[in-house]
């Protein structure tokens, strides 16, 4: 065996302009250093009072139940649906991308019948197709809608799907994990009842926690349950009896996670929530005009597109990956390709959080102008960066 020590950790600096992770600002990189505490260390658990506040801020609720859940924002979609749904329940989802598949097999796995509303991935679900599905069925217990498709770049409206599911008494779970923090979310206002998030999109965060909020009239439904909740990890009435109404041991909370979080939390209350929104409208624009001066194609239903993640359809005969390895070897950036079907189609560049700046816009316009010229693709050099910055200036 050899005796020289395994090799350093030393990973490359990146500009992360992906789908998730964002760039973390170095205030989250260090509050993750800070001394490790007992996780019912009285300091530790004023921190986590602090965190929930923050959080209530930022999904604008009232909720009570609203923390952070140990797990990324995978782990806050199974939380909100294995706690709703028992056997034979009925549930109606949006799938119009991965994210709306994932949610469909979670509902499945916690023995609920699901009826699909589809859409092409790239448009939104149409709630006349939700309305059909919901008086398709006797009794609907929960709709569920995935607001910002990380997968295709659609932004999904929420006001009538909100409407007709208290119209026709079914919970609804709506999932903003790449919207929090980056788009409007407004759970009281728009009648949310189940909502969770995740920490690396738009809030800036290592990946690990998923912000979890549920009204009261989603805990009701919980204590009518007939049968305990069949995930004991994720189980919210055993969650909130750590988080919420009490400080019972249930697992040991990710401290330097939630010291993370907690500081992500206070840079956003810093910016304003009304700043960043419209920060991220401003620098999502920009790459939208900039793309298309390109030449360039967005793949997203005008009117319904992401500020926060933009989805550009490969031109033909451009090698997906040859790009895509020319921006992180020659650039140093990360971005994006397709899933499913539009795997090899699209190529899906983040604008979120700490990510999301001016600087950046034009860096990625610029990286691609050079790599498509260098691949033959007809370009006037600096059309993309051009028409970017105008828009930047305009605004
Ligand atoms: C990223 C993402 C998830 C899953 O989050 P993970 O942190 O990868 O588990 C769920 N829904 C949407 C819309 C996402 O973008």
């Amino acid at each position: 065996m050899s005796n020289s020590s395994p090799r350093p950790l030393n990973p490359p600096y990146r500009v992360l302009m992906g789908p998730g992770p964002s760039n973390i600002h170095p205030r989250v990189q260090q509050a993750m250093a800070a001394p490790l505490l007992g996780h019912l260390d009285p300091y530790f658990t004023n921190v986590m009072d602090d965190t929930v506040t923050l959080l209530r801020a930022l999904f604008r609720t009232e909720n009570r139940l609203t923390f952070p859940i140990s797990g990324t924002g995978s782990a806050g979609m199974e939380a909100g649906f294995c706690n709703f749904l028992e056997p034979g329940d009925i549930a109606v989802i949006g799938v119009n991308g991965l994210f709306g598949e994932r949610m469909v097999d979670n509902a499945q796995r916690c023995g609920a019948e699901v009826v699909p509303v589809t859409s092409e991935w790239g448009r939104i679900i149409d709630p006349e197709a939700i309305e059909e599905a919901l008086k398709s069925q006797k009794r609907v217990k929960l709709l569920a809608l995935v607001h910002a498709e990380t997968s295709t770049g659609a932004l999904q409206p929420l006001a009538e799907a909100s409407r007709l599911a208290k119209q026709y008494e079914a919970l609804f779970l709506v999932d903003t994990v790449t919207s929090l923090g980056g788009h409007e979310v407004a759970v009281d206002d728009w009648g949310i009842d189940i909502c969770y998030s995740g920490t690396q999109k738009c809030i800036s965060c290592p990946p690990g926690l998923a912000p979890f909020t549920a009204n009261p009239k989603a805990l009701a439904t919980l204590e009518a349950r007939t049968r305990k909740v069949q995930s004991w990890y994720l189980d919210l009435s055993l969650l909130s009896s750590y988080w919420a109404t009490g400080r019972f041991y249930h697992h040991t909370a990710p401290i330097c996670m939630v010291y993370a979080l907690y500081e992500a939390l206070r840079i956003i209350t810093e910016e304003g929530l009304e700043a960043r929104i419209e920060r991220h409208l401003r620098n999502g624009l920009a790459l939208h005009h900039g793309l298309e001066a390109m030449g360039l194609t967005l793949h997203a239903q005008e009117g319904h597109r992401l500020n926060v993640l933009t989805t550009v359809r490969i031109p033909p005969g451009i090698d997906d990956l040859k790009i895509r390895q020319g921006l992180l070897n020659e650039f140093s950036i990360e971005i994006g390709g397709g899933l499913g079907p539009l795997k090899g189609k699209i190529w899906r560049i983040g604008l979120m959080g700490h990510s999301s700046t001016e600087a950046n816009v034009l860096l990625i316009l610029y990286a691609l102008e050079k790599l498509l010229a260098k691949e033959g693709y007809p370009i006037e050099p600096g059309a993309g960066t051009t028409a970017a910055s105008k828009a930047l200036e305009e605004k």
